[in-house]
């Protein structure tokens, strides 16, 4: 009970979960290859080494003990500023565990439809936080003809659907895809994709099994290969998780894990909780990650002499204007809070989702800023390997000097740091995640629509056109 060390934390993945990778059955994550990054990044998040570090990223629960402030449900602004600032060292796995987040802001509607429901989400929040568990946000069905409704696919199974209610629980078939982080968590978390309506009763379940529940089967993917030099790949090296095709093949849940089992309105609640919590964080990662985009276009620049060009200085201000609107959004969604009928403090929702979009529909076109200041280099730089090495070596630092104040390694450096992080394997994931993780765009755009204050903007363009008396504001 409490917080778990690293040690603890890679010790309890050895669980017997049945994970697979490129066709090999996994027998130990925490000693394959293939994890061994995946499970550093994921550790990360259970080293508080110094006390500045712990203060940031635990806190004390309402019983006293410490807790990981993954779990903190804020009631304040000051309570989501300090969940903000835990997020930008959270890794990626910290970050899916925001579902619980999802789950608590939504446990005053559950408990409405079915007190027994609400229960169960809070004692699984709680036994998560006592144990310093991690979860996975387990959402997005196969789902198959886009245009059919769940129980009208061809397969029954392509959404995840109770196949069997029994006294002691139900029994689930379906796979879940693109789940961040599936093998190296604790618990699947699983949620509805979207609205069920009065005939799909058996598709609106929500409930939370572990990942060596017999039936769970785990397909791993990663854009990175398992060994990788952090000079070549300093993003990659370091950050690379694999997502899991995860497949429920008739898992039996107790009823003390499920959250949702056939109440249709609920799904929709559901799987709408988790939107925003998902936004938030991939808001976060893209102010930090807008920033390093301004650093680099800037340093690759400069390094090229260019730094007073006119057309430079206009790409690096358009890179400006992505990441300061991103950071801006970020603070009046935090500002501008909203509190659930629980009290629990959340980012607006609004605001949540236009900083999202904003990010997403602009990504590809910072990216091009940043590639067309890089120039080719960006793909065509050779390895720290010729840097290294006596001819080759010499012809680098001969051939890529620009000028006096310019090291060609730090030159080396910003480039492989760009290639990576937008160009390159992580790039290429880089430029899908920024579009659909969260909810593609369209997700976004029906958030808010819903969100907004359109009677107010009608009735200003009404009295506008002169149609109504002028109003103030
Ligand atoms: C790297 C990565 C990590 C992810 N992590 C997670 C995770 O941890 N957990 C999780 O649950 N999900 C995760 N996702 C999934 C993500 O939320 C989905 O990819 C996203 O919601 C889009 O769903 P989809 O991939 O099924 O594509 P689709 O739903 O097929 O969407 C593709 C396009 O088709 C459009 N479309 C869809 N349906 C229709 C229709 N009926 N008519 C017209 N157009 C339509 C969409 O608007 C979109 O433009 C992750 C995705 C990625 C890429």
């Amino acid at each position: 009970m409490g917080l778990k060390t690293a040690a603890q934390y890679i010790e309890s993945l050895r669980d017997g979960r049945e994970t697979y990778w490129g066709g090999e059955r996994i027998a130990d994550v925490t000693t394959h290859p293939r994890f061994r990054v995946p499970l550093d990044v994921a550790a990360r998040d259970y080293r508080h080494d110094s006390a500045e570090r712990r203060a940031r990223m635990t806190y004390t629960a309402e019983d006293g003990s410490a807790a990981h402030r993954i779990f903190q449900i804020p009631r304040s602004e000051q309570d989501l500023w300090s969940r903000i600032a835990m997020m930008r060292e959270l890794s990626i796995v910290g970050g899916v565990s925001s579902v619980y987040m999802a789950l608590m802001s939504v446990v005053e509607q559950v408990r409405k439809v079915n007190p027994q429901y609400a229960a169960n989400i809070e004692t699984m929040y709680r036994q998560a936080r006592d144990n310093d568990l991690r979860a996975a946000e387990v959402i997005t069905d196969a789902k198959g003809d886009r245009k059919r409704r769940a129980h009208e696919q061809d397969d029954p199974d392509l959404y995840v659907r109770i196949v069997e209610r029994r006294n002691d629980g139900i029994v689930v078939r379906g796979a879940k895809l693109h789940i961040t982080a599936a093998s190296l968590i604790h618990e699947l978390v699983v949620m509805p994709t979207k609205g069920m309506r009065q005939d799909e009763t058996d598709y609106a379940v929500s409930f939370s099994v572990p990942v060596n529940a017999p039936g769970v089967k785990v397909i791993n993917r990663s854009f990175a290969a398992s060994e990788l030099n952090a000079f070549d790949y300093p993003a990659s090296a370091h950050h690379s998780m694999p997502e899991g095709f995860v497949v429920f093949d008739d898992v039996f849940v107790p009823w003390e894990r499920v959250f949702l089992a056939g109440e249709v309105p609920l799904a929709t609640v559901f799987a709408q909780s988790l939107g925003l919590w998902e936004r938030t964080g991939s808001v976060v990662e893209a102010v930090k990650m807008s920033e390093i985009f301004v650093g680099l276009a800037q340093l690759v620049t400069e390094q090229q002499g260019k730094e007073r060009d006119p057309v430079a200085q206009n790409t690096i201000s358009e890179l400006i204007a992505y990441a300061e609107t991103l950071r801006m959004s970020l603070d009046y969604a935090c500002r501008h809070f909203q509190t659930t009928p629980s009290g629990m403090v959340h980012p607006n929702i609004l605001a949540i989702n236009v900083a999202k979009y904003h990010y997403a529909a602009n990504f590809h076109a910072a990216v091009r800023g940043l590639h067309d200041l890089g120039g080719g280099l960006v793909l065509t730089l050779p390895l720290e390997a010729d840097l290294r090495s006596g001819v080759t070596g010499d012809l680098l630092r001969k051939y890529l000097h620009t000028k006096p104040d310019v090291d060609v390694e730090t030159r080396m450096r910003v480039y492989n740091l760009i290639r990576d992080m937008t160009a390159d394997a992580y790039g290429g994931w880089h430029q899908v995640v920024a579009l659909q993780a969260g909810g593609g765009l369209n997700a976004q755009r029906i958030m808010m629509h819903r969100a907004y204050d359109m009677a107010t903007a009608r009735e200003r363009a009404l009295s506008a056109a002169g149609a109504r008396p002028a109003t103030t504001h």
